[in-house]
């Protein structure tokens, strides 16, 4: 409310009528104003009240009164009486409604509430009622909390002479304002002056809180204090005009996260698709890696190298070159290098083997240049020197290089780096090596140098071998001789092996060895024809003794050291009966255990030396372990204890998670024992019988696939099992499965123990596994090995079912020999059951490969899908033999005899005393009978509810037959 904006009287309401009196006059501008003025000073007791006009609160908590007046001066009024006044009061009167009349509220303090007595700071003493000559006040007052509609103010007079010049009544607010990226909206200021009223901010649009909360204070001045909290403007959009607003990035330009900083214009080589862009994407050809900044330019890949340089040593080459020309924008250009070796004619190019070797590395080369050796001799190369860098990766084309062809020299073989002494007498040795590591051709044959140690080297004598094995004969008995080796191909000799001591032997250790193992030659005579081995070509010639006897009984059992197709570094298996002393053997591949380190707990099977046992090998700085202990029992004789050791000698040889694992032998103290890791669940076929049915098919082929691991080890070692079956598996608590039984002597015709392994001509053979070519004509190969395998895939497969069940040896021969094979066994999965028949094909080199057979097991358990399907008997290529595993039950006398057969004899007693007697009454049983009759296993239920079924599909049969 504002008086002096007053048009037409103001028309407050005045008592008494004598009082105040509204007066038209002019501001200090000469601006036409109303004004109350009052001069009663001469009459004493004055109380005179003027009242505005209803006003509205309008939401204000606290109002102000501006009040314009003058005041005269009581000493300038001559004779003025003493009650004459230089101050009024100011009264409120607060009101829902306009309701006031001339007599109410009535004119007193209470109902009135007085605000303040108002003293003038400068009154006048002449007053020009005009206005002419005026000295005006100006006071503020405010009071507060005011709350109901509206209000009245009044103005009492009690002995002034006065004029209320103007009145202007107001309440403060705080503006709204944007501060801090957030916009405040318009707040009144509270009731007290001193109040401060919390206004809560919003962030502008494309704004995002940054501090919480934010809040502005509006203070009783109606002015905001300093904001607590702030918004920013979000990725892609830039603050403008004071940050009042957040504005989208223009094209060309982005923002790639919230705050303060401006839109950033795009890197070279990217653009923006849209406004308000965070970021910019590449143009075409260009990439960005994850860790490159989003300001970073779009960079390429790196053009191809240059100069390249390639110098070649033989078989060894050294390549040099030049960054790119152009590295595509970046600094993480590196080089790959991709080796091709390119045979004559119009064979192409194929990648180079693992064999070649790169120094620093192949790939990733930092350095403009690489060292390339171990290359075939005589041999075109192609090498591609690729640069790539950082973005490589992306670009859909292949990197850029630079090739250069080479042709490489010949280069002589690399040396030979052990030899082994196989044999000895005193006045030969026989000795044996690995073939070199680079043959670099073929291996023409080796040289032999050699002396006595206390001879000078220039004195020494050589021999020729064409194989890596060698007799020297000649020499001195008890002499210690220096022996090196070299290779020969077409390029020349390679360097000679260091040199290797042997002695020969002293006449009175031959003497006394030839009395020690008279009995053991005539046996071993018997024997050795067993160990003809897998290899067509026993290339080893070894005499015995010395040259006046014949070839010794060891000659077609030594292996054939391969040169060619066994690759370089590889182990090859070294058969122990090559050794002269099988002791030799033992010591070169057992560890000699302490006795003291083993502790036997208890007897665990019946080995064919003595028995098993289970305990605890503690070795110093190592931890327990549990091991199973083969002993060699009391009373044994030189040749069984060699046999029984050779074992130990074999499996020292092999380092494989799927082949059992030799801790150590113990040959100094009584027992002899053998040392191996312990395998919790024993033999497989065993295990599995006492498991029937436990398993899911993807257990039982994890197990297979362990077997065939450890199958396929063996073979690349050029070792022949040659008595691959469930029993000689053992299985660990993890169900892993171990191949072990590297014992011979079972094959030896004179143990007649075993029914399993029978006669046969030259040895002893186990028939139901035994691939037809090594039964007829001892072909032991690891073909014969996979045959077996397929056996032992069928035994797993029918939960240690007996291959060929009853059948007689000679029947299983003849049934083998007319194709017949063994069908699936129960719920076998097709695909397992073709595996197996490809293990038994007939020709054995259609058989697969162990690395095959890990391959195939391997997708299989990728893609447990594949194994759903089960064959239709028809359907198999090979003539499967009878199904036994759903016997013809019409063949069974009564209900027991039917669950012998389908091993289920257990239950014979509760089927009787459930009344399950006849086969009318089984054929009808349903699943809860089977639970009645006490079937709990899920795997015999399973084959108890197979065999019904068939049983009921062969009634059928015979009933329509019948009809
Ligand atoms: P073997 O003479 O190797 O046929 O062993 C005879 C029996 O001893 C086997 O059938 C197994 O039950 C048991 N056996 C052999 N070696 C171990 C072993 N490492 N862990 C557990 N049991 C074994």
């Amino acid at each position: 409310m504002d008086s002096t904006t007053a048009t037409a009287e103001l028309g407050w309401t005045i008592y008494p009528s004598q009082g105040w009196e509204e007066v038209s006059g002019y501001d200090e501008n000469m601006n036409t104003i109303r004004t109350y003025q009052v001069c009663n000073v001469f009459d004493s007791s004055q109380n005179n009240w003027v009242r505005t006009k209803y006003i509205r609160r309008r939401g204000a908590q606290r109002i102000h009164v501006q009040m314009k007046f003058s005041v005269r001066d009581c000493s300038s009024i001559p004779n003025v009486p003493g009650s004459c006044k230089e101050t009024f009061n100011l009264y409120y009167y607060e009101s829902d409604s306009d309701v006031a009349t001339k007599s109410s509220p009535a004119w007193m303090e209470n109902p009135w509430i007085k605000v303040d007595t108002i003293a003038a700071d400068e009154s006048f003493s002449q007053v020009d009622l005009g206005g002419r000559i005026m000295k005006i006040n100006s006071e503020i007052r405010s009071f507060g909390p005011v709350s109901r509609n509206g209000f009245y103010l009044a103005f009492q007079d009690y002995g002034a002479c006065m004029s209320l010049i103007a009145v202007r009544v107001f309440y403060r607010k705080c503006p709204r304002v944007i501060q801090n990226g957030a916009l405040f909206p318009e707040t009144l200021s509270g009731a007290e002056s001193t109040s401060l009223v919390a206004a809560r901010g919003v962030c502008v649009p494309n704004g995002e809180e940054v501090d919480v909360p934010i809040k502005l204070y509006c203070n009783g001045d109606g002015e905001w204090m300093v904001p607590i909290g702030r918004c920013m403007c979000k990725a892609g959009y830039e603050a403008v005009d004071n940050g009042t607003i957040c504005k989208a990035c223009v094209s060309g330009f982005f923002k790639a996260a919230q705050g303060e900083h401006k839109c950033l214009q795009c890197p070279i080589n990217s653009r923006t698709t849209t406004e308000g862009a965070t970021n910019c994407v590449c143009r075409n050809g260009y990439y960005r890696t994850d860790s490159d900044p989003a300001q970073m330019p779009c960079t390429t890949v790196p053009a191809a190298p240059q100069n390249v340089i390639s110098i070649v040593n033989e078989t060894s080459l050294r390549l040099e070159w030049s960054p790119p020309q152009e590295s595509g924008g970046r600094d993480d250009v590196v080089y790959n290098i991709i080796c091709k070796s390119c045979g004559s004619g119009r064979s192409g190019c194929t990648r180079c083997g693992d064999n070649v070797q790169f120094v620093p590395r192949q790939l990733g080369l930092t350095d403009t240049r690489v060292h390339i050796s171990d290359l075939l001799a005589h041999t075109q190369y192609t090498f591609e020197i690729q640069a790539v860098n950082g973005v490589s990766d992306q670009s859909p084309y292949s990197p850029q290089y630079t090739s250069v062809n080479i042709t490489t020299n010949q280069a002589a073989p690399s040396a030979v780096s052990i030899i082994h002494q196989v044999n000895r007498s005193p006045t030969s040795i026989t000795l044996s090596w690995s073939q070199p590591d680079q043959p670099n051709g073929v291996i023409l044959d080796y040289e032999l140098q050699y002396y006595e140690k206390n001879q000078a080297e220039w004195n020494s004598s050589l021999s020729r071998s064409q194989t890596n094995t060698a007799v020297i004969r000649g020499l001195r008995p008890g002499t210690i001789y220096v022996f090196q080796v070299r290779a020969r191909t077409v390029a020349g000799f390679g360097r000679f092996s260091g040199k290797m001591y042997f002695q020969t032997m002293t006449e009175e250790e031959y003497n006394s060895s030839i009395q020690e193992k008279l009995p053991l030659i005539i046996g071993s005579s018997a024997a050795g024809v067993v160990f003809i081995l897998a290899v067509t070509v026993v290339i080893i010639v070894c005499r015995r003794r010395s040259s006046d006897r014949p070839d010794s009984e060891y000659t077609d059992k030594l292996q054939h050291y391969t040169s060619g197709h066994m690759s370089p570094g590889m182990k090859i298996y070294i058969d122990p009966f090559t050794y002269e002393d099988p002791n030799e053997a033992v010591r070169e591949f057992a560890k000699e255990i302490e006795i003291s380190c083993v502790k036997i707990e208890q007897v665990i099977g019946a080995g064919e030396f003595g028995e098993v046992c289970s305990g605890n090998l503690r070795q110093p700085g190592k931890r327990e372990i549990l091991v199973a202990i083969k002993t060699l029992k009391a009373g044994y004789t030189e040749r069984q204890r060699r046999d029984f050791l050779s074992e130990a000698s074999i499996m020292g040889q092999f380092d494989h998670p799927n082949i059992i694992h030799l801790e150590g032998v113990v040959t100094k103290s009584s027992p002899v024992m053998i040392i191996t890791e312990f395998m919790e669940n024993g033999s497989l076929d065993s295990f599995l019988r006492q498991n029937d049915g436990q398993f899911t098919v993807i257990q039982l082929v994890g197990m297979l696939r362990g077997i065939a691991a450890g199958m396929k080890y063996l073979c690349d070692m050029n070792y022949v099992h040659r008595d691959l079956a469930a029993r000689n598996i053992l299985v660990n608590s993890n169900l892993v499965c171990k191949v072990s039984d590297f014992g011979l002597s079972r094959f030896l015709e004179d143990d007649t123990s075993d029914p399993t392994y029978t006669s046969a001509l030259g040895g002893k053979i186990p028939i139901r596994w035994t691939a037809p070519e090594a039964i007829q004509y001892r072909k032991f190969t690891s073909s014969s090995d996979c045959w077996s395998y397929g056996i032992v895939m069928w035994e797993v497969m029918s939960y240690g079912e007996r291959p060929y069940w009853d059948m007689s040896n000679q029947d299983v021969i003849n049934a083998i020999e007319q194709d017949y094979r063994l069908p699936p066994p129960m719920d076998c999965p097709s695909a397992l059951h073709q595996l197996m028949l490809d293990c038994w094909q007939k020709d054995r080199n259609n058989r697969p490969k162990f690395s095959q057979i890990v391959n195939t097991l391997d997708k299989m358990i990728r893609n447990p899908n594949s194994l759903k399907a089960m064959t239709p008997l028809s359907s198999s290529v090979h003539l499967p033999l009878l199904d036994r595993s759903t016997p013809d039950f019409s063949s069974f006398s009564n209900v027991d005899e039917w669950l012998d057969a389908i091993k289920m004899s257990q239950y014979k007693e509760n089927f009787s005393n459930e009344g399950f007697t006849s086969f009318d009454a089984v054929s009808q049983m349903t699943m809860e009978d089977i639970l009645r009759v006490g079937v709990t296993l899920a795997g015999h239920q399973k084959k108890i509810l197979n065999s019904i079924q068939s049983m009921r599909a062969q009634m059928n049969q015979i009933t329509s037959v019948e009809v």
